[in-house]
């Protein structure tokens, strides 16, 4: 008999340019008494008017999420002490900002609630109890973080997240507004990012129309704002945020592919973030996704943007392992890629080749 995913959602969506305005109502029946929500707010926003804009009530607490680097386990679990050691519990913790802002909040909220380290739970359904209510509020649009069932998380020994039904936010505040000031590189690295997962998984072997539904249509979103826009205006704001979301729902029901598993060992090796990760590879994936790949590089074009190129230069033979052993162990996506037989299409030397071009 088939298996079907049942998979948990986000319980409540509020959309709309000046929606933050809603927060504290919003916030108001969830919270306990003497127990504070924490901010949890990327360090983009210290000194910016956003922070007049938090509703603080009684003991609550706004925390700098330092998103320097992609979240680590040990960051997450030194909030997570801090936060306990403090206050005891907690009534919930709102993630405001990137990707990086809102995994961290959702991964502390899970580990108010769940003993030992956030490196015990980094797979699928390891984590034992719901965290602590948690809200998600994106700054920046494109990973789909505020609509998935994962927090990606660097440990010692992996970079994977924390899959899990108790992982999707309770709550997403999606106001385009709060992406006003976000850098013209950043928010593309972070749009392309979503456009790579409408073409992973629109060309994958896992879709279905539910997720082809939502992926067409962030596909379509992607479009309007990457190649038929001159210049970037509150449109593509609105646009981008459900392009994310809708790209995020798609993936749901699916999976990302090629550029996502080539793209997590270069982010373990050397650091390089998600979104500027996927756009180097998807550069060189034109034997995947011909087509994907031919529109790509157009908006790279039309935005005038660099791609960086020649990131593996001089690593030896010890760090290309380490790259291909990460990727590889990414066999979900692989499947979704390239189907039942991925080992025999991608082989190990087949994927230094690939390393070995970006
Ligand atoms: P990010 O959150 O890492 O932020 C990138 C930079 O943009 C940071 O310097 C941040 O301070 C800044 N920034 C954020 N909002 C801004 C704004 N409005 N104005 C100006 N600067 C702003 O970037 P991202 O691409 O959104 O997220 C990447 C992260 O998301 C990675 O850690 C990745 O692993 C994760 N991710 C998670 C999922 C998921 O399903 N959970 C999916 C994809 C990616
Ligand atoms: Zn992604």
């Amino acid at each position: 008999m088939a298996q079907f995913r049942n998979f948990k959602m986000v319980s409540y969506v509020v959309y709309g340019r000046g929606s933050f305005n809603q927060l504290d109502e919003i916030l108001s029946p969830n919270r306990k008494a003497g127990a504070p929500m924490i901010f949890l707010i990327d360090h983009f926003f210290i000194n910016k008017p956003l922070l007049n804009r938090i509703p603080l009530r009684g003991n609550d607490k706004i925390i700098f999420a330092d998103v320097t680097h992609e979240p680590k386990t040990s960051y997450v679990d030194a909030l997570a002490t801090q936060l306990k050691n403090e206050f005891g519990t907690i009534s919930g913790v709102i993630g405001i900002g990137g990707g990086s802002a809102m995994d961290l909040a959702k991964a502390v909220s899970l580990m108010m609630n769940n003993p030992g380290s956030s490196a015990d739970y980094q797979g699928w359904d390891l984590v034992k109890n719901a965290g602590v209510y948690k809200a998600g509020i994106p700054t920046l649009s494109g990973t789909g973080a505020e609509v998935s069932r994962t927090t990606v998380l660097t440990g010692p020994l992996k970079k994977l997240g924390m899959n899990s039904d108790f992982t999707p936010f309770d709550q997403i505040v999606l106001d385009p507004e709060l992406c006003a000031n976000a850098p013209a590189n950043q928010r593309f690295y972070t749009g392309m990012d979503c456009y790579i997962h409408c073409i992973e998984s629109l060309q994958g072997t896992y879709l279905n129309e539910f997720s082809k539904s939502y992926g067409e249509k962030a596909l379509e979103l992607c479009q309007e704002i990457f190649l038929k826009k001159e210049t970037w205006d509150e449109e593509c704001d609105d646009k981008l945020m459900m392009a994310s979301y809708a790209g995020g729902m798609s993936i749901a029901y699916s999976q990302v592919g090629v550029a996502h598993a080539v793209s997590y060992g270069l982010s373990y090796l050397l650091g390089i973030r998600h979104g500027i990760g996927n756009c180097i590879v998807m550069n060189h994936l034109e034997e995947y996704y011909p087509e994907g790949v031919a529109e790509f590089k157009r908006m790279v074009q039309q935005g005038n943007f660099e791609i960086p190129a020649g990131i593996c230069k001089g690593l030896n033979d010890e760090q290309f392992e380490a790259m291909i052993n990460v990727s590889m162990g990414m066999k979900p996506l692989w499947e979704n890629a390239l189907g039942k037989d991925w080992e025999k299409i991608m082989t190990r030397e087949k994927l230094r080749a690939l390393y070995e071009k970006l």
